[in-house]
């Protein structure tokens, strides 16, 4: 019996790790099947026209930077795998929230309405490149999913007890339910060309995924279709630094005596 089901788990990573690598081999040979189409088309030409030439030089960087984005995420998801543990350190959240909030407005190139709610001086105890990273790739996520005209909103707040809630809302074009539970897993997309229009490799949430998972936080998702959606990441008390701020601290003496 034993025997059986280690070898049923056995089949499933091995069919889990044969999908991988078929759909990072599609992902790769889309953009590459374009830029060769392209060359072998210019090598078959006797004189090419440079200003022709010149003409699909946009194209041609669109897919290599297609490729470079789907492998610079597959680099970020190895590290997050072959690294046990988050090196741990003091996360200043109110600044990466201001951050990101400009970042946010560069992306959106004024097409949408950005605002930046910090309710506390609360700090993280984790790493701040891997929170970066998951953190804007909920912004990017927000802004390419969400339509000109549209509101998005980065938020830093306490919830429950001791917990701390990083979280992105947008008024975009929402998910409809029977896709949330799926939204992590690699290469998972409800609307393919939507997301490769928009540069989206289908890793941005697995990482996500698998930064909150090594800060024992977790993620949550509340979407409505054509309404908005809001991705929340929280995080356990024993995360959290709950900085003393100003008045408190200005009334502590006080209470003291
Ligand atoms: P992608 O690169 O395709 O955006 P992600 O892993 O970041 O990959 O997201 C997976 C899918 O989840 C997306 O393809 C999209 O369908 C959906 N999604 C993620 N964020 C949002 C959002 N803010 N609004 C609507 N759909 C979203």
């Amino acid at each position: 019996m034993l025997l059986a089901r280690d070898i049923t788990e056995l089949a499933r990573v091995e069919a889990m790790r044969r999908d991988f690598v078929a759909n990072v081999s599609h992902e790769l040979r889309t953009p590459i099947t374009v830029i060769v189409g392209f060359l072998e088309a210019f090598d078959d030409m006797p004189a090419p026209d440079p200003a022709e030439f010149r003409r699909h030089i946009p194209l041609m960087r669109e897919q290599t930077d297609r490729i470079r984005r789907l492998v610079d995420d597959l680099l970020t998801l190895a590290r997050l795998e072959s690294e046990p543990d988050t090196k741990d350190e003091t996360v200043d959240v109110p600044a990466l929230a201001r951050r990101l909030a400009e970042e946010c407005e560069t992306m959106s190139g004024a097409r949408h309405q950005v605002s930046l709610h910090v309710d506390s001086s609360a700090r993280l105890i984790g790493n701040s490149q891997e929170l970066y990273s998951a953190f804007a790739n909920l912004v990017s996520n927000a802004v390419r999913y969400t339509p000109a005209g549209g509101r998005i909103g980065i938020h830093w707040r306490p919830e429950g007890p001791g917990e701390m809630v990083f979280a992105v809302t947008d008024t975009g074009e929402g998910i409809e339910p029977q896709h949330i539970p799926r939204l992590t897993e690699r290469f998972y997309r409800v609307d393919r060309g939507r997301s490769r229009a928009t540069g989206g490799t289908g890793l941005g949430l697995a990482i996500v995924k698998h930064v909150l998972q090594r800060h024992q936080a977790r993620l949550r998702v509340d979407s409505t279709l054509a309404k908005g959606s809001t991705f929340a990441a929280v995080f356990p008390a024993e995360r959290v630094i709950p900085l003393v701020t100003p008045v408190a601290a200005a009334a502590a003496p006080r209470n003291a005596t």
